[in-house]
């Protein structure tokens, strides 16, 4: 396994960057791959640990020193392989992934750890360039039929695995594309779109039906439902949280998602520029310091806005990994990603209390104040106002990513179904079933606001409990058990 004491002899690399005045001249991915020898000195680094802790930190319990040990070999089709037994969608996660595997390498505990999830990702890319990533039907159809409402990763993980074990599957997205977050929330210098294209020109020839712009249970009766053997409800957790403060209708107060979404359509078509929100020459606040509001930190720079400037109110987190968080769990650790480094003012500790605006209804600016976290043993910790602390910024775009409370409730609603007590669907994952018999949910629906990652492993596990229930038990893999039918 790798390369003995690779991991003293390599230091980690990743792939390149481009500088940030080029890349935010326009809306593309721009990192460069590292040349082939070098990645296969990244895969040396894995240490074959005696546990690899890497496993239980990836959601998806990828086989990671397996993988590397292969591209440290060269036997870059062998590494896929390795891949894909756990992962249908790596160009997905190797790009996207905040990537757990790398916070629970063993490598980590006293140097930086190996750079996992750059080499899934080059993995994948070499798997497409070379053309080994190829269709594959199933051997004979069963018979039944599932609808899988929702195109997101939870969606798409799901059809691929149902349609693997001879189901025919229908996804039904409300929206114009297939994709979900991927597709319309995620920023293109995150993810080009023709990366998810590419992938589901090979879904499509493997047998799975796509529906676009049918939104079940608004245009698309749910009675219909019925004609289907089983149904998987993956539809995301899309309620945008609000901010219920003075001024709050202003105009240039916007849902993170509307701008995000508005920039993203229009670069697949012309004709929706003008739906833009622009954030050009504009004083930009961005209330919300996750991914979300990153993202909108990353477009509004590419709009050439006059100052971008960001709001959390949470404290800010340590440089490195904090004691409360010991390796090999997720730490809490202040996150810079590349949108952060392409200009932002970034402030902790604040809390928004008005949106002032003009005689026109127009935002000016926001006004203020600084705060401070109690904690009291037993209950939540309660926030504190410092006095005097109030300011006033100049803003005329503010940009709510302030997170989102989760799914939509009408679909639950007609379906009769049970949510849980965060008001996400219910279903437990011991077969990812809600209350209604032959309905399933995953991913975001299910978890709450989450991760792509999660998502994927929810819809494969999902599935298999799917066709355990048509069929009376399955051979799709579970997390522990990969080495079933697999990609
Ligand atoms: C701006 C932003 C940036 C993010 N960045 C990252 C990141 O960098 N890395 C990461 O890991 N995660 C990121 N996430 C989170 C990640 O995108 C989600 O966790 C993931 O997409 C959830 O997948 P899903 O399949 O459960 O749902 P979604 O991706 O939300 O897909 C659900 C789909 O269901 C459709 N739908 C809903 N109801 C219906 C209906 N009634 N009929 C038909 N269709 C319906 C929706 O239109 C949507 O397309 C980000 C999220 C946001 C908002």
């Amino acid at each position: 396994m790798g390369e003995l004491g690779g991991f003293k002899k390599y230091e980690r690399k990743q792939e390149i960057n481009a500088a940030v005045t080029d890349r935010v001249k326009n809306y593309d991915e721009f990192t460069s791959p590292l040349s082939i020898a070098e990645q296969q000195k990244q895969g040396s680094r894995c240490m074959d640990c005696g546990i690899p802790f890497c496993h239980s930190g990836c959601p998806l319990g990828n086989l990671i020193p397996d993988f590397n040990d292969m591209v440290h070999q060269g036997e870059w089709k062998k590494a896929l392989e390795i891949l894909h037994s756990t992962n249908n969608f790596p160009e997905f996660t190797g790009r996207l992934c905040p990537a757990p595997c790398e916070k629970a390498c063993v490598l980590g505990i006293i140097d930086e750890p190996v750079a996992i999830e750059n080499i899934e990702k080059y993995i994948i890319e070499k798997g497409f360039q070379e053309g080994w990533i190829k269709v594959k039907k199933p051997e004979k159809r069963t018979g039944k039929t599932v609808a899988i409402i929702g195109s997101g990763p939870a969606g798409l993980a799901a059809a691929q695995q149902l349609n693997r074990a001879g189901h025919s599957v229908t996804v039904f997205e409300r929206d114009d594309r297939i994709g979900g977050l991927l597709r319309y929330g995620i920023p293109n210098f995150k993810l080009e779109k023709k990366i998810i294209d590419r992938r589901l020109v090979i879904l499509e020839a493997e047998g799975i039906t796509f529906k676009t712009n049918v939104n079940v249970g608004v245009n698309y009766d749910v009675a219909k439902l019925k004609q289907f053997d089983a149904v998987l409800l993956a539809g995301g957790a899309t309620m945008a949280r609000s901010i219920p403060i003075p001024g709050n209708d202003a105009k240039g107060v916007v849902q993170a998602m509307d701008f995000l979404t508005r920039q993203t359509k229009a670069l697949f078509n012309k004709k929706e520029e003008k739906n833009v929100i622009s954030a050009e020459g504009k004083d930009v606040i961005v209330i919300g310091g996750g991914d979300t509001g990153s993202d909108c930190v990353g477009t509004s720079n590419r709009h050439g806005a006059k100052s971008v400037t960001n709001f959390e109110i949470m404290p800010k987190p340590p440089m490195v990994r904090s004691e409360s968080t010991p390796w090999p769990f997720w730490p809490l650790q202040l996150k810079t990603s590349t949108s952060h480094e392409e200009g932002c003012d970034r402030n902790w500790l604040v809390n928004t209390k008005e949106f002032i605006k003009n005689e026109k209804g127009e935002l000016t600016a926001l006004r203020t104040v600084e705060v401070s976290w109690k904690t009291i043993p037993g209950q939540r910790p309660q926030l504190i106002e410092k006095e005097g602390s109030e300011k006033v910024w100049p803003c005329d775009l503010a940009l709510l990513a302030l997170g989102f409370t989760g799914p939509e409730k009408t679909l639950p609603e007609q379906l009769g179904l049970k949510l849980d007590m965060r008001g996400n669907v219910n279903a437990s994952t011991s077969d990812y079933a809600t209350n209604v018999s032959g309905i399933f949910t995953a991913g975001d629906m299910r978890r709450g606001q989450s991760l792509i990652v999660w998502a994927i492993s929810e819809g494969r596990q999902a599935a298999h409990h799917i066709d355990a229930f048509l069929m009376g038990s399955s051979r799709l893999p579970l997390k522990d058990n990969n080495d079933l039918l697999s990609a």
